[in-house]
């Protein structure tokens, strides 16, 4: 039995266990988000600013992808820097 398979199996009562299971599988998750390295985040970010997808938002101080013409929502500081996310247009 692997890591996660052992802390989602942990706890014996099935009741706290429906409360824990999302709360421990959202740790996991989140401990093996891979980065991207720099340049590909530089180059992301230069991709999106240039808005040909039409998606690319300024919202106060945060760069969004606009969901309006089919974006995902995301801050692009945040999503540029996951090395797994991709462009809901696939521009990138
Ligand atoms: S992630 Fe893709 S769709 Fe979203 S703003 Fe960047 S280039 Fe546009």
């Amino acid at each position: 039995m692997n890591l996660k398979d052992k802390l989602l199996s942990m706890g014996t009562n099935p009741a706290i266990a429906k409360v824990t299971k999302p709360i421990v599988q959202g740790i996991i998750d989140l401990a093996s988000v891979e980065l991207a390295d720099i340049e590909t985040i530089h180059a992301r970010l230069k991709t999106c600013r240039k808005n040909e997808c039409g998606n690319y938002q300024k919202k106060g101080n945060n760069e969004v992808c606009g969901v309006e013409q089919g974006g995902c929502g995301c801050f692009l500081s945040e999503k540029t820097r996951l090395k797994n996310e991709t462009c809901p247009k696939k521009i990138w």
